[in-house]
C-alpha cells in the first residue's frame, strides 16, 4: 500500500511537471557534437548587400518591447555590445527570404556555465516581443557543456549543429545564414515551413533543415500565420558578461 502510494505520489509529480511546462522536456544531450577546429572567418559585405551594422550607428535597427524608440545597445570602437537593460533589438525593415551575415565575439573573460555563458541568439524572423521567433542559438561552447539542441549554432530546441565548430572566447566568430521564411494560406494554415542552412565560422551546421515552428523554450513548436518579418538579436537575461557583435549584412533573395 506504501509503495503505491509513493508511485502515485511519483506520477503525479512527473505529470505535474508537464502540466506546468518542463524545459528539460525538450533538452536533447546526446550524441554531443565533434569538435571540429574552424579556419579563419571572412564576411566582407557583396556590392548588393543591405548593410545592417557597419560599426557607426544603430540606425537600421529599433527596440523590440517598444519599436518607435531607438535599439539602445552600445557601439563603441566599431562594435556593438548587448545592453542587457535594454532589451532585444530589431531590424526596422521586415525580411522573407535572406542570407545573412554576421559576427560576433563573447568576451575573453566569460563567466557562467550551461546556458548561463555568453547567451543570445540571432531570430530569423521575430514574430513578437520578447523571443518570439526563429532562433540560432548564440552561445559560448568552446569546452562549456550544455544540452545540444540548445548550444551555439543550433536551431534552438530543434536541431543540434552537425559539429562544434566554435572558437575561444575573445576571437570573432561569423554566421553565415540562408534564410527561408515559412509560407502560408490564405486560411492560415501552413503552405510551406522555414527552412535554414548555416555556417558557422565557415563550417557547415545546419544542412538545409526544416523547421517545426518558431523557437520554443517550453513545449512543442507550431506554426502561426506570419509575413515578413524583422530580423532579431537577444538581450539574454543571464548573469555572464554581455557579448559583441559587428559586420552585419543581408541579401534578400
Ligand atoms: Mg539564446
Amino acid at each position: 500500500m506504501k509503495r503505491n502510494v509513493i508511485l502515485l505520489f511519483a506520477l503525479t509529480a512527473v505529470i505535474n511537471s508537464f502540466a506546468q511546462g518542463d524545459p528539460k522536456a525538450t533538452e536533447v544531450w546526446s550524441p554531443v557534437p565533434t569538435i571540429v577546429t574552424p579556419g579563419k572567418i571572412c564576411g566582407e559585405a557583396p556590392s548588393d548587400a543591405l548593410i545592417l551594422f557597419d560599426g557607426k550607428n544603430l540606425d537600421q535597427w529599433e527596440s523590440v518591447n517598444d519599436t518607435t524608440q531607438a535599439a539602445g545597445w552600445k557601439v563603441t570602437k566599431g562594435i556593438l555590445t548587448v545592453d542587457k537593460t535594454k532589451g532585444n533589438i530589431q531590424t526596422k525593415k521586415k525580411f522573407m527570404d535572406y542570407q545573412l551575415h554576421l559576427e560576433y565575439r563573447i568576451p575573453k573573460d566569460i563567466t557562467g556555465s550551461g546556458q548561463e555563458r555568453g547567451n543570445s541568439g540571432v531570430f530569423l524572423a521575430s514574430t513578437g516581443p520578447g523571443d518570439a521567433g526563429y532562433e540560432i542559438q548564440v552561445l559560448d561552447n568552446y569546452k562549456n557543456e550544455t544540452y545540444v539542441n540548445g548550444q551555439a549554432a543550433s536551431v534552438y530546441k530543434q536541431y543540434p549543429p552537425l559539429v562544434n565548430a566554435c572558437k575561444k572566447p575573445g576571437k570573432w566568430q561569423a554566421y553565415d545564414i540562408v534564410w527561408t521564411a515559412p509560407r502560408f494560406n490564405e486560411d492560415g494554415s501552413l503552405k510551406s515551413p522555414a527552412h535554414v542552412t548555416v555556417f558557422h565560422n565557415g563550417v557547415l551546421v545546419q544542412n538545409n533543415v526544416e523547421l517545426k515552428g518558431p523557437t520554443l523554450y517550453i513545449g512543442k513548436p507550431s506554426y502561426k500565420a506570419h509575413g515578413a518579418s524583422p530580423i532579431k538579436l537577444q538581450a539574454h537575461g543571464d548573469k555572464s558578461e554581455p557579448l559583441s557583435f559587428r559586420n552585419i549584412w543581408v541579401r534578400e533573395l
